[in-house]
């Protein structure tokens, strides 16, 4: 089975051995002791801490060209070296290029101790396939784990790498482990355990590399038959759907992970093709993919349908199902804040794809509704999308209409990093009973404010996103998302 090595990134060796410890304690089979970090590292320091963890730990000094943090010179770094071997750790880390003159006497030294040796290769850069290849079996020849580690750049990157490791650990019986960095390797740590790797490295406090998995994640995952969850789109950084899905899968204590996938239209294709071997069982959709994928899916529920759009897609034996949870969380959300809108007048701002579902939901609950945007013929199109009547509003025409009793903010003014106004004048929003804003990050924005001093009640969309992914959660697992967990998480990330 993979084990689960904490990496301990410490200053001074009292710090290591008592985070080691903990770590040991909350469930790491090995701790990796990054030793470049210590401080005034000498001999007695490694006798001390062989002695004190060696059988559980892997001792690393990883060499500046390599990501790490020793300057030791060559001399130097042999002798250290050399006391290490000279010890008994589970592991010593050995570098391929560092540690090339001494690496066979290095190795015999630390065999005769009982110490496994890695011998490691750190690229900085992308390298196709072949030079991966190459570096592990030059690394595999010289000890008895080879380790391979390199920046991934996109989906196509980490499925090579995936594929690769698998291809290595069949019929071959020198372990191996292939990392890829990055959002876009996390893949080949997700998979680490199913195509047999010998470590699977998880960050204690702050990671060692991008990607990396927290101790909770990877102690989880070992052992068990990954599921891979995800989130499809371009682009990803700000979506908070990862921590939320993260921590309801930690809650219910799943086999699971969830990861961004940052995918153009144009790598749809290669991502629907090797679904199946990535043993991806579910994902969300987020921009520009939502009506490409709707175009993909084996089949769709009536939201989904109706709208043209997927935010979530449910596979099962390689059949895909595609879902509108965002119709869903808005509809519950509406319910949950006792907001009836049968009758009732409604005016929509925006004519997107998140405006789309909201004049389903309010047409469907039996609202009136008048729809505004800055492109008056992309309203035109969203209206004309329904058999139901949808009065479409210039924006300048605004002010001689109204009152509405729920007035809903469907473009992203507002949000983190966009422009930082009202989607719609004051005086508009004077005339609404309930503002209803489906931006979420910040949970406060100014048309909230505006709300609140005109003494309106609103919402951010925070709830609408926690039904949606609540929803998306029990379609992949089956299982009653933890939904206080989840937001308590999603406030978190978002303060
Ligand atoms: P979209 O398809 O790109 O549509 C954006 C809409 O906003 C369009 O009508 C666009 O007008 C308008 N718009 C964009 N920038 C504008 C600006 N600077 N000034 C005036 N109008 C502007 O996006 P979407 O998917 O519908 O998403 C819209 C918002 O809803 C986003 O902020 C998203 O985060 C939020 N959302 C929230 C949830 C949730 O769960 N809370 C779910 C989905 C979406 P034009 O037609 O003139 O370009």
């Amino acid at each position: 089975m993979t084990k689960v090595a904490a990496v301990i990134l410490a200053g001074n060796a009292a710090e290591a051995e008592r985070q080691a410890r903990i770590a040991l304690g909350r469930g790491a089979d090995l701790v990796e002791l990054r030793l470049d970090g210590i401080a005034g590292l000498g001999s007695e320091t490694v006798r001390h801490l062989a002695k004190a963890l060696g059988e559980r730990a892997i001792a690393t000094v990883r060499s500046h060209g390599q990501g790490g943090e020793s300057r030791e010179g060559r001399a130097g770094r042999s002798s250290l070296l050399r006391e290490i071997c000279g010890q008994r750790f589970a592991y010593v880390d050995l570098e391929l290029k560092a540690d090339a003159e001494g690496l066979d006497s290095l190795a015999r030294a630390a065999s005769r101790h009982g110490t496994k040796v890695i011998v490691s290769h750190h690229f900085t850069e992308a390298v196709d396939v072949h030079r991966v290849s190459e570096a592990i079996d030059a690394c595999g020849a010289n000890g008895d784990v080879a380790k391979v580690v390199l920046p991934v750049g996109d989906l196509g990157g980490a499925i090579r790498l995936v594929d690769l490791a698998r291809a290595r650990s069949d019929g071959r019986p020198r372990p191996l482990i292939l990392i890829g960095t990055g959002p876009g390797g996390m893949l080949t740590r997700a998979l680490a355990g199913s195509v047999g790797a010998e470590i699977q490295f998880a960050s204690w406090g702050r990671a060692a590399a991008p990607g990396q998995f927290s101790l909770s994640t990877a102690a989880r995952l070992r052992g068990r038959e990954p599921i891979v969850l995800g989130l499809v789109g371009h682009p990803l950084e700000q979506s908070i759907s990862p921590v939320i899905h993260e921590t309801a899968l930690a809650a219910l204590d799943l086999p699971a992970v969830y990861l961004p996938f940052d995918l153009s239209p144009d790598s749809l294709d290669g991502f629907w093709l090797a679904m199946d071997r990535l043993r991806i069982r579910g994902f969300n959709v987020t921009h520009p993919l939502k009506e490409s994928v709707a175009q993909q899916v084996d089949e769709m529920d009536a939201d989904a349908e109706r709208l043209g759009a997927v935010n979530t897609v449910v596979v099962e034996n390689g059949w895909t199902n595609g879902h509108n949870t965002d119709v869903y969380g808005f509809r519950v959300s509406l319910r949950a804040l006792g907001l009836r809108v049968g009758d009732r007048r409604s005016l929509v701002v925006g004519a997107g794809g998140a405006a789309k579902a909201v004049v389903h939901v309010l047409l469907r609950e039996g609202a009136s509704v008048q729809l505004t945007n800055r492109t008056i013929a992309r309203a035109d199109a969203l209206a004309d999308s329904f058999d139901e009547p949808v009065a479409v509003v210039p924006m300048k025409d605004l002010e001689r209409l109204g009152p509405w009793d729920l007035l809903v903010n469907a473009t992203p003014i507002g949000m983190k990093g966009i422009e930082n106004r009202l989607p719609v004048p004051e005086a508009i929003v004077a005339k609404a009973a309930f503002i209803y804003d489906l931006v979420y990050n910040p949970t406060t924005t100014p048309l909230l404010l505006v709300a609140q001093r005109l003494n309106r009640p609103g919402t951010s969309g925070l709830d609408m996103l926690l039904h949606q992914a609540a929803k998306a959660f029990e379609l992949w697992t089956g299982q009653s998302a933890p939904f206080d967990a989840m937001r308590r998480a999603a406030k978190e990330a978002l303060r």
